[in-house]
Order: structure tokens, then C-alpha cells, then sequence
């Protein structure tokens, strides 16, 4: 019950704290989606929000993601999962079995292998595609450079449902910056939706086009491990 109270409060802070910075950037609160990042938090946490209502969740990692949601899909059937970790293709088929969106597509053979296991299971993901705006090495995302014609490539040739774009800033740089920069690359390629912000810059990120916010810490405390 006090966990279960205390998710609930948490939830109603973080709800208020998208209302505000909606209400500054004089943006509809319906234009922007709130995805609770569940990766390795504990189970109790994660049903507790569940009972408050909560049904959007984000993963970093297909396996943990299976083992987690799977047996819930049953019991749940309105969840809506989102993938914003990295994607190897042979954990392609799975991905799409149990995502409603990737938020990770960054080069041809995963977008090649997203479109096959698609077509294989008749079923229609959408997706975004990471840039890496800080063109870190050891992070994932296509570089900018290349980024709006990749999109044009996943959607003409392999028939991806591109929404939009994401990204993870650099940890030790402000955040702002690179929203903006990818919210310019979005708008070069057509695209409608932007995939960005997390605990500590989500405000700044909705300030910037955020229609896609991903939470974890904020939402559900300190992760396990
Ligand atoms: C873990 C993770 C988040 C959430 O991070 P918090 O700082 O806990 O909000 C958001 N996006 C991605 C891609 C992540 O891996």
C-alpha cells in the first residue's frame, strides 16, 4: 500500500512537471508521450504503477524485456512498449513479437532485419531513428550527417513506419543543445516526432519538441543495479 501510494505521488509530480513546461511552450500535454522506463527496476515498483493506471513502458534490453512483460501482456492487453536500447539483429524476431515501437533503428542490417521479421509476422512497428548528436564512439545512432537520408532509405526501401528521431545527449554536456539540433534534423527530413529527455532534462527536451520523453529514474526511484 505505501509503495503503491508513494509510485502514485510520484507519478502525479512528474504528470505536473510535464503539465508546466507544456503550459510554457504553449504545447498541447496531448502532444507528448510519457514512456516509464522499467529497465532493472524492481518488480513491486513496477506493478505498483501498473495498479495506478500506468500502462506505457520503456526497455533498453530485449531479453530483460521478455522476461518482464511477456507473462503481463495477458493480463494487460492495452500496454504499449518501447524499445530505446540498442537492437542486435538476431534479437529482431523477438523485438517485434513484443514491441509496439523501436526508438533504436541506426543502420541497414538492423533496419533490414526490423522489415523482415515485420512482414514475417504481419504486424507493424513504428519506429525512430537514433543520431548520435554527440558523435560519441561508443554510443549507438547513425551519425547526423546521414541521418535524413536514412530516413528516407528505411522508409522507401525496407517500408519502415519512420515517426521520427531520437537521441541520448552525452552525459557531462548540457542536454539542450543537442535537442535542438535534432529537432532542426527532424524538420530537414519531414519528420513529425522527436524521441527525447529523460529524469534530468525532460523539461528542457519538451521546451525544445520533445513529443516523446522517456522517464525512469524520476518515475520509479533508483534502479536496482
Ligand atoms: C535508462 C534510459 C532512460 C531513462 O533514464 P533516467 O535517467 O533514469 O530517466 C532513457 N532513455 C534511455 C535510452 C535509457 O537507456
Amino acid at each position: 500500500m505505501q509503495l503503491n501510494t508513494q509510485i502514485y505521488q510520484t507519478q502525479i509530480d512528474i504528470e505536473n512537471r510535464i503539465l508546466r513546461a507544456c503550459k510554457h511552450t504553449s504545447r498541447k500535454r496531448s502532444d507528448v508521450k510519457l514512456i516509464a522506463v522499467s529497465k532493472r527496476q524492481e518488480a513491486d515498483r513496477i506493478q505498483a504503477s501498473l495498479e495506478a493506471g500506468f500502462r506505457c513502458f520503456g526497455e533498453n534490453q530485449v531479453q530483460e524485456a521478455l522476461t518482464r512483460w511477456l507473462p503481463l501482456t495477458s493480463i494487460y492487453p492495452d500496454l504499449e512498449l518501447h524499445l530505446i536500447g540498442a537492437l542486435q539483429s538476431n534479437k529482431a524476431a523477438d523485438a517485434v513479437r513484443l514491441f509496439d515501437v523501436i526508438h533504436t533503428i541506426d543502420r541497414d542490417k538492423i533496419a533490414k532485419a526490423v522489415s523482415v521479421e515485420m512482414k514475417k509476422q504481419n504486424k507493424q512497428l513504428s519506429c525512430f531513428i537514433q543520431v548520435n548528436t554527440g558523435l560519441e564512439s561508443q554510443k549507438s545512432g547513425i551519425v547526423p550527417e546521414k541521418a535524413v537520408e536514412f530516413a528516407k532509405i528505411c522508409a522507401h526501401d525496407y517500408g519502415l513506419i519512420v515517426e521520427g528521431f531520437m537521441c541520448i545527449p552525452p552525459i557531462e554536456e548540457d542536454a539542450s543543445p543537442h535537442f535542438a539540433f535534432l529537432n532542426k534534423l527532424a524538420s530537414q527530413a519531414g519528420l513529425a516526432s522527436l524521441s527525447m529527455g529523460m529524469s534530468a532534462d525532460f523539461e528542457d527536451a519538451i521546451r525544445l519538441g520533445a513529443t516523446h520523453i522517456r522517464i525512469g529514474s524520476a518515475f520509479f526511484g533508483k534502479r536496482a543495479y
